[in-house]
């Protein structure tokens, strides 16, 4: 049989997304998707994909996950978007007990090859105070001061995994992803990011006919948006790379928060009355991927127009919040 392979945080976003995609390519007895929560809220799940719940901060449950296997995609992490990471600081840090016991768990397991889903919020503060960004290259992670909490324990796990591969010899690769959106991706509860939060409010908006949306901070900080297909694509050439430091997978295509409203405004065809949180969570003032690195190490880099992506996640979206409950969200292959 050919290469086993382990997906964690398979009942997440890019997870879920990232499985569909393995399967394709290998085929569904290659794969074993595990998460810790309940089945039926796994936002894309396969019938003919091994699926297990465990809980991977644990270091046995770590050792069922990877037996038998050759490559880890560990993407178990607890996270969310900015008014989540902001205040839930410790919550965000413990993730470090799946990070560090998945990478002894891989090493004692004898996995070959193992990817770790690390974030653009490893960059230091300092370097992202202005809208108008210089894009954020692979070494300005350093002097360290990364997002406090989240950023923190993706810096760490960064760290991890290239002394694993110096002491133990299992490859590692490790990507920065700037916030990743598109269809299967949490669009309320809390931990919903802002292409999909104001998909949400634009929709909301659109079906209440009460033409309003509230929008985080005055609008005009900038960030970079990437869309899910990109992601996954550059994930999976990554990790069959030669490429042993971390990677940004992220879209160049800067924008303001403002006119990311506008752009989805138009695809709904409505314009709305903008009013402005400015205690919210809003994180740095400017980021943006510099994609030189990926470029020349893998030959490839993110290239899907934001205007595209958010037509897909907004119908998606759209569809998610006019279906009936009962079919909603995951959906069984
Ligand atoms: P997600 O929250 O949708 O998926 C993470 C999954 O991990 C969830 O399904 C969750 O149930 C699972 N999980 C958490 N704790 C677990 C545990 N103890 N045991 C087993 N499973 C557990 O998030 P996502 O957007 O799919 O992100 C995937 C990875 O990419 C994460 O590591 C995240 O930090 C990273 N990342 C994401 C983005 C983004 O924009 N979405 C940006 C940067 C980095």
């Amino acid at each position: 049989m050919d290469k086993r392979i382990l997906v964690t945080g398979a009942g997440g976003f890019i997870g879920g997304a990232l499985v569909r995609s393995l399967r394709e390519r290998h085929g569904a007895a290659a794969l074993r998707a595990v998460d810790f929560k309940p089945l039926d809220e796994w936002h894309q799940r396969f019938s003919d994909v091994e699926t297990l719940r465990l809980d991977l901060s644990e270091l046995e449950a770590c050792r069922k996950a990877t037996r038998g296997i050759d490559e880890v995609y560990n993407l178990a992490a607890d996270m969310g978007g900015m008014g989540f990471i902001e205040t839930h600081k410790a919550e965000c840090m413990l993730s470090v007990l799946i990070s560090t016991h998945m990478l002894v768990a891989a090493r004692d397991a004898g996995c070959k090859r193992f990817f770790y889903s690390s974030s653009a919020c490893v960059y230091a503060a300092d370097k992202q105070t202005d809208a108008a960004v210089v894009a954020l290259k692979e070494s300005d992670a350093y002097p360290a001061e990364p997002e406090d909490g989240y950023g923190w324990e993706k810096l760490f796990t960064e760290r991890m995994c290239r002394h694993f591969t110096e002491d133990f010899g299992i490859e590692t690769r490790v990507a920065r992803y700037h916030n990743v959106y598109g269809p299967f991706g949490t669009y309320d509860g809390g931990r919903e990011k802002a292409p999909a939060a104001i998909c949400r409010k634009v929709i909301s908006a659109k079906l209440s006919g009460k033409h309003e949306i509230e929008i985080w901070g005055d609008g005009e900080q900038t960030r970079s948006f990437t869309y899910i297909d990109d992601c996954i694509q550059g994930t999976q050439r990554l990790m069959a790379s030669d490429v042993r430091e971390p990677l940004n997978i992220g879209s160049d295509q800067l924008v303001t928060i403002n006119e990311l409203v506008g752009m989805v405004e138009a695809i709904a065809g409505i314009k709305l009355r903008r009013s402005y949180k400015l205690d919210a969570p809003k994180g740095v003032r400017g980021r943006n991927s510099d994609n030189a690195l990926i470029r020349k190490r893998l030959g490839w880099a993110p290239s899907i127009r934001l205007e595209q992506g958010m037509a897909e996640t907004y119908r998606w979206i759209f569809d998610q919040m006019t279906l009936a409950a009962s079919e909603r969200r995951v959906k069984i292959a």
